[in-house]
């Protein structure tokens, strides 16, 4: 098979992994050959310090010997297979990165023989770029949770950024939908990356110089709507680990149905505000000082599809409110509806030197409309006087326009809410 088409099935096979942020469009006039950005595997991530960056994302290979349910690569699956050796990455990594198409790889795989196996394929990838190639921009391995822990610690002397996909929100979805995925293995593989992360730190700290080790950290992926779990339950395995593992990011993934798929899966996909609020939920408890539960408002557990997590706690907890812009203390401005971590950070400055009043708020680009009726300021807010009507979430609606470009990339990399 040529390389051209293995990297249609295998770029394809790659865009159901959520670790990066879009995967290309869909071409707009039939027959078309050039301007589709859909079908070669290049993909855009941020990285910590918000660059865009773009990676060709990739699996070695999709044949796999394992059965998830909900994956069109599973070995009971009719897909068309594919599989590229060591050296067909390598070749595609560079002559995609010399022709300024791509600024690194993401690596994945099925599994082939067994982990150990796979484990040691994907590393011969990420060492010969480095070693052979003088390769320097960033990998991402995934990592097979099960394969050996001295080949984890091996890949992270290689990659970037290491993940192990968590896959299910709970150990029931796992044992239901991936009987040959263990929950403790999955987050055993994530223990040993983190400690290895830890320790790396504390020698570079104490001026020694220990080999590199994923100095990007880790992060995994979550499907959601695959089974019926809620929200609450994405939100807590989330808190977990983060907590317990230190990971840099979960991402959120809405399950796609696929062909001949088992009778337990559902024929559709969750909409796709569910990702999205799962992601601001997951912002607001990272940086926000949330807590999982206190976001989950509604009965049947779920966030809200309609308000963001932030508003619906705040329409849910009104008694908390008005609070005081120029008496608050961080962690309470932080929770009032539209105003963003910047924005706190601003007001915090401003009002040490003069009464904040709802013209320096404007000022200051809160999300005003959201924000009005939650806040006493140094003068006149007339706005307060519909925190208690029945209609404030209707009243706090921003008004439907269309998303700008460079607001949509801005809102993808910070999840600000
Ligand atoms: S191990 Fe990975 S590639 Fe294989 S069936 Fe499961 S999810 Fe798919």
């Amino acid at each position: 098979m040529e390389v051209r088409d293995k990297l249609a099935i295998l770029a394809d096979a790659a865009k159901y992994d959520a670790s990066c942020a879009s995967s290309g469009a869909k071409q707009t006039r039939a027959g078309s050959k050039l301007g589709t950005t859909e079908g070669m595997g290049i993909c855009h991530s941020y990285t910590p310090d918000g660059r865009c960056v773009s990676l060709l994302k990739i699996l070695l290979t999709n044949f796999c010997i394992y059965d998830c349910q909900y994956c069109v690569n599973r070995v009971s699956s009719d897909t068309p297979r594919a599989r590229f050796t060591v050296d067909e990455v390598v070749s595609l990594t560079i002559e995609f990165y010399k022709r300024n198409y791509i600024e690194g790889l993401f690596l994945s795989s099925g599994i082939i023989q067994n982990s150990d196996y796979t484990m040691e394929q994907l590393i011969a990838v990420a060492k010969t770029l480095r070693t052979q190639q003088a390769f320097g921009g960033y990998i991402h391995l995934k990592t097979i949770p099960n394969a050996s822990p001295l080949l984890l610690t091996e890949a992270g002397r290689w990659a970037d950024r290491l993940s192990v996909n968590i896959e299910l929100p709970t150990a029931g979805d796992l044992l239901q939908l991936a009987p040959e995925k263990k929950r403790e293995q999955i987050t055993d593989a994530m223990q040993g990356i983190a400690e290895t992360i830890t320790e790396t730190k504390s020698e570079e700290q104490a001026g020694l110089h220990p080999p590199r080790f994923a100095p990007a950290g880790q992060s995994t992926q979550m499907i959601v709507g695959a089974t019926d779990s809620p929200d609450a339950d994405i939100l807590q395995t989330a808190t977990e680990l983060y907590d317990k593992h230190q990971l840099r990011r979960v991402y959120y993934s809405a399950y796609s149905p696929i062909p001949h798929a088992d009778a337990r899966l559902p024929g559709k996909s969750p909409p796709l505000v569910r990702e999205h609020r799962l992601y601001q939920a997951d912002w607001l408890m990272r940086y926000y000082g949330f807590d999982t539960q206190e976001l989950i408002v509604s009965p049947d557990r779920n966030l809200s599809l309609e308000l963001d997590p932030k508003l619906a706690w705040a329409l849910a907890n009104r008694q908390q409110f008005p609070i005081d812009v120029n008496r608050a203390p961080r962690e309470l401005l932080l929770r009032v509806p539209g105003f963003g971590v910047r924005n706190v950070e601003k007001m915090l400055s401003v009002r040490r030197h003069h009464q904040l009043r709802t013209e320096d708020l404007r000022k200051l680009r809160v999300a005003w409309n959201r924000a009005r009726a939650f806040v006493i300021t140094a003068d006149h807010n007339p706005a307060l006087a519909d925190l208690d009507k029945l209609d404030l979430a209707r009243r706090t609606q921003p008004r439907q326009r269309q998303l700008l470009l460079f607001e949509a990339a801005e809102s993808a990399r910070s999840g600000e809410v």
